[in-house]
């Protein structure tokens, strides 16, 4: 019945780590993106929409460039990425071809979606190829990436991507076989989960802090990535990419990697977005009664409910709503700068806008730009 959640979908958002596409000895592993190719074109001729995210630029970049060792500097990195990118396309792009199959290259950043109407210009371009029939190969643009604009790995960008095509499914395929109860290098005996259901804090614990040196997430990474994508009724599966036939396999109803299913409630797209895709600038915490009215009775935020505020933030920005334990419960888009509301937090609302000189909006956070998690 689960496992239907595999077969029955339609739209699939695939994310192909570095250590499958590309090893640092060898560099770019063709006769693997040949098979990979294989597969998703079997799973294109199912009828099935297929999205792309693959990582390995910086891999296949080390092999082009003829570098001796991984690139520390960031310049560094950024030129083996611009060179390796083009290098991993083509590799795409031929593969493919022998398949009859056209790719598009998208390369993105976390600017690009932070922004509404990139988000939705992003959208719209990925549903036009998809509709042409032609698989995206995305990757984020890690030549212009810097810190404040760049989602950092893969698994949070193909998350994102997931979320923003619509996807009824979000695959990881990586080179362990899915997740274990306990990290399988360290523990012999760690068994493979084949469904999680709710991913708890013990969950999120057992995926501990792996890291390969060529792929910038772990296991960390994936639990968070399907976390988030589960907000939005979509579910993910990580697993094993080699080989690559195990993919028809796992979409044919066999047992294959971790399961893990979305969460009964859905965010609508745009409030999983602020929830999200945004990144937070700062957080408030909220008395007992307005944690009551946000979260059962439908309200907006207002400033007599705030006790206090962290971070420094404009008006517009993403924050996080937490309770008197510093529970996180909400994040929304807030109408007041830090500034402001230092000096109005707590206050009744005519006496904000005495302070204030009625320029602002009444409400803090107002009810549709906020999303309960
Ligand atoms: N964008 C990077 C690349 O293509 C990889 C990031 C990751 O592995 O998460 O080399």
């Amino acid at each position: 019945m689960q496992r239907q959640l595999i077969t029955g979908a339609k739209r699939v958002v695939l994310k192909i780590g570095s250590s499958l596409v590309a090893s640092r000895n060898l560099g770019l592993r063709h006769d693997f993106i040949a098979q990979l190719s294989r597969a998703i074109a079997e799973l294109k001729s199912q009828q099935r929409e297929i999205v792309m995210v693959s990582s390995g630029a910086i891999v296949a970049g080390i092999e082009k460039l003829g570098l001796k060792t991984y690139p520390q500097s960031i310049p560094l990195k950024q030129a083996a990425a611009a060179a390796g990118q083009s290098y991993l396309i083509h590799a795409y792009e031929k593969c493919f071809q022998d398949m009859g199959q056209k790719v598009a290259q998208v390369l993105l950043t976390h600017q690009d979606l932070s922004d509404r109407k990139r988000f939705l210009n992003a959208r719209h371009t990925l549903t036009t190829l998809i509709e042409l029939g032609v698989i995206p190969i995305i990757n984020e643009n890690d030549t212009v990436s810097v810190e404040e604009i760049r989602f950092g790995d893969n698994d949070t960008l193909a998350g994102q991507v997931a979320h923003l095509v619509d996807a009824d499914l979000f695959v990881i395929l990586s080179d362990v076989n899915g997740l274990y109860t306990e990290d399988p290098r360290q523990n012999p005996q760690a068994e493979l989960l084949s469904v999680v259901e709710e991913i708890t804090p013990q969950i999120e614990h057992a995926a501990g802090k792996s890291r390969g040196q060529e792929s910038r997430g772990g296991m960390i990474t994936k639990i968070q990535a399907a976390k988030h994508v589960g907000q939005f009724g979509v579910s993910t599966l990580i697993m094993n990419g080699e080989p690559a036939q195990c993919l028809a396999q796992a979409f044919a109803g066999e047992n294959q990697g971790t399961l893990f299913l979305p969460q009964g409630r859905r965010l609508p797209s745009r409030k999983h977005w602020i929830a999200f895709t945004l990144r937070t600038k700062g957080q408030l915490i909220l008395d007992d009664g307005a944690v009551e009215a946000l979260r059962h009775r439908g309200k907006s935020l207002l400033a007599s409910g705030i006790l206090d505020i962290r971070g420094v933030f404009s008006s517009g920005d993403s924050v996080s709503c937490l309770d008197t334990n510093g529970k996180e419960f909400a994040k929304g888009l807030v109408n007041v700068s830090s500034d402001s509301l230092a000096r109005i937090k707590g206050l009744k609302t005519k006496d904000v806008q005495q302070i204030l000189g009625g320029k602002e909006y009444e409400e803090v956070i107002h009810r549709d730009n906020l999303a309960l998690l």
